[in-house]
Order: structure tokens, then sequence, then C-alpha cells
């Protein structure tokens, strides 16, 4: 992880508070008005770097990639090559960018361009999705609401609780989300109704994507997972509260959470954020075997929801961070694949809503204003119980150490009214 190093800096200008400083070299999909033909980019400072450009510069020559590779909408088949190759990847990007090689300093008008001049794109085709349920808090918060003298269930301690969700309807930042429509029983209604959901809330989840594909049957351990893991994104659940309240027993979330996902474009690598490795929470009771681990699998990376209204005023409502997850990543995989399930490059797995213990740490509005009952004063002097139509929800997150920051850039998304 050449690339890491803390003391590398780039010829191409970074602002000292930029999201995307040499050191953190995330994957993406971009296209320009010039050349609309989704392509493999990176980010450095405020600028997008074609990596199908690069390539096609012989820049990359030692790795032997294909064009084809880059000249993709999406990521699948690069992060098939497997670690070895993206990590030599990175490493080279990070050598073309240094301010020590002027290799590609000449060439940069190829390559190069401002970000907000591009569009990105949804940088995975996502095969499968499951949403885990990983944070104690918010299991605990939500659970002791809706059944106040057994928040946590038995299971939540020995098995990272998930389901299967909806890969379909996830998106990329910066695209509008339809208020969802569906059936809900009002408190004291004899019979349910259909329409508008009145109780449209966000979830604050980290997702990880998966690189390398395994068989049926084969199990990922603990100890392998991180091969499989080739890099996380913000990732928003947006949840209809009251579609959920009635359609969850006994099969668990189904229409309150398909209609929607929001990620954010940049596929930050698990390489990447190795820095932030921090002390895991302590497991007690002790999980069985196959959940057990060695090493750090925590990150302490900052998190935090920004709710904007049409007009523009713009509260942050929490501020939480990602190691307050209980289950990681690698006991998530582990328990996903020991049954014999398989994953395939592209696989999303999010984390579950990522609540801290204080109440300013609640990833979801649901405990944000706790059903309602506490509503969130905005700039403007407006309120908010849940999410209105016309506001924008967006998701931000960065970690930081020994003076650099590795940013995710934003999942952003507009609430419309429904279709
Ligand atoms: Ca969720």
């Amino acid at each position: 992880m050449k690339a890491n190093d803390p003391t590398r800096k780039s010829w191409v200008e970074v602002a000292k508070d930029s999201d995307f400083p040499i050191q953190n070299l995330p994957f993406g999909v971009f296209r320009t008005a010039s050349n609309p033909s989704p392509r493999v980019c990176t980010a450095i400072g405020d600028n997008v770097v074609d990596l199908a450009v690069m390539n096609y510069l012989d820049l990359f020559e030692e790795l032997e990639i294909d064009n084809e590779v880059f000249n993709n909408p999406y990521l699948n088949q690069l992060m098939a090559l497997g670690k070895t190759k993206t990590r030599a990847l990175r490493d080279r990007i990070a050598d073309l960018l240094d301010e020590r090689n002027d290799e590609a300093k000449d060439l940069a008008w190829h390559f190069l361009h401002p970000m907000d001049k591009v569009e990105m794109l949804m940088p995975v085709q996502v095969g499968d999705y499951t949403d885990f349920y990983s944070s104690l808090d918010h299991a605990t918060n939500v659970g002791s609401m809706f059944r106040p003298d057994n928040p946590l269930l038995p299971n939540w301690k020995h098995i990272p609780v998930g389901y299967h969700g909806r890969a379909s309807s996830i998106v990329v930042s910066g695209t509008p989300i339809h208020r969802p429509m569906g059936q809900t029983m009002p408190d004291g209604a004899e019979r349910p109704v259909f329409g508008p959901s009145r109780l449209l809330d966000f979830e604050l989840e980290m997702g990880f994507v998966i690189g390398q594909p395994t068989k049926m049957g084969q199990r990922i351990t603990t100890a392998e997972a991180e091969d499989y893991i080739f890099g996380v994104v913000l990732f928003n659940d947006w949840s209809a509260r009251d579609i959920q309240k009635w359609e969850y027993v006994p099969l668990g979330p189904f229409l309150a959470k398909n209609f929607a996902s929001t990620i954010s474009p940049w596929i930050i690598t698990l390489d990447a954020i190795d820095p932030f490795r921090t002390d895991n929470p302590k497991q007690d009771p002790e999980p069985l075997d196959y959940l057990k681990f060695d090493g750090k699998k925590t990150y302490d990376i900052s998190l935090e929801v920004a709710i904007r209204t049409e007009a523009g005023a713009e509260a942050t409502v929490c501020r939480s961070n990602f190691k307050h997850m209980y289950w990681n990543m690698c006991q998530q995989l582990a328990h996903h694949t020991v049954g014999g399930c398989n994953v395939n490059p592209g696989d999303m797995c999010a984390s579950g809503t990522i609540s801290g213990p204080e109440p300013g740490s609640y990833g979801s509005m649901l405990e944000i204003t706790w059903r309602g009952t506490k509503p969130v004063k905005m700039p403007d002097g407006t309120e908010r119980k849940f999410i209105n139509d016309g506001d924008t929800v967006i998701l931000r997150g960065w970690g930081e150490k020994n003076g650099v920051r590795i940013g995710f850039g934003e999942a952003a998304g507009k609430v419309l009214p429904p279709l």
C-alpha cells in the first residue's frame, strides 16, 4: 500500500480539507459532455482522473490491463482482477500523480477533468444487496420503541442479523427519490389505507462492495474476508416507517425499503481506510468460532447526515462514526457465506443504521426525533419529524490521521412527491 504514504504530495493542487488527497485514490465511473461514454476514473483534489485515457497512453503498461476494463460502465471487471492487481494499480496511479514524478504531468490535459464539469455514474453493477443491522445502539433504540420490555431479541448478539434487499433501486448520489406510495395502518383505524408514506426516513449506513467471486458451498472465513471486500461507500437506506410498521411482521422489511437506496459515487478502497483501524468493541457473549477474528476490524470514520431544504437551508442532524458497529464487515461476510451462499463482484452489503450512544449520533429520524416526539429545528425556522418533499438528505464521511484526510464525497438524494 505504497499509495497510503502520508508524506506523498501531488503535482495536482489539493486543498487541505479536500476529500481526495493523493492517499485516497478511490474508484468511480464518470462521463463528460464531450465524451458521453462511461469510463473508470479516480479523484484527486477537485479533479476526476480518466483512467481509460491513462491506460490508453500506456501509463499502466507493466500491469497489462485491457482497455475494456477501463472503458466500461462499471467497476465490476476491474475489481475482479483481484486485490494484488488493483492494489498495484492504485500504487501506480499514486506514483504518476506524485510531485516527485513528472512522467504524466505534461499529459494531464488528456486525463484531468474538473469534478464539477463531469457526471458521476453508478460505480458498480449491483447483482445482490444485503442489509445488516449491526449497530447495538440502533437495534436497542428501535427495539425499545416497539418492544419496551424486550428491546434486543435473543439472537442479536449471536448472529449479524440481516435481510436480502433489493439491488435494482440502488442509485448514485444526485438521483432524486420519489416518496413511495403504500399501504399503512393508521393508529386506531380498522382497515389499512393506501397513499403516500407520511413517515419517510433515511438510514445512515456504510456499504461494502464485493470484488471477488466465490463458488456455491464455499465459506469465506473472517481471516479471508478482506481479500473479497474491494471497498466501501456511504449508503442511505431510505425507509418508509409507516409502511414498515404495518408490513414487517412476520418476514421483515419489504416495500418500506425497496423503493430506493442512495450510495456515494466513489468506492473508497479498503486499503485507503487501513490507517483508521481502531479497537474493536467488546463482544459479550463470545460469538461462535466461525465469527471470531484476529486484529482490528473496526474503523474510526466520522459520519454525518445533513438535511437541506428546497431553499438551501442546511442542518446537520447526526454526527456518528463507523466505529460504533458491533459486528464488523469480516464477521458479516463470514456469516453471509457460512451456509454456502456465493457472492459476486458488485454485490453490496450495507452495515445497518450506524447510531452511536448519544442522541446527537443517532442515524435515523426515527431515533433522532424519537418517533416524531422531539422534532428537529431547521435553520429556516421550520421543524422536521421526518423528511419532507423538496428536502435533500446528504450523507458525508471521512477519516483523518497523520495529517491525511480520506473523504468519501457525498451520498445525496432529493425527495420528490410520488409519481
Ligand atoms: Ca437499513
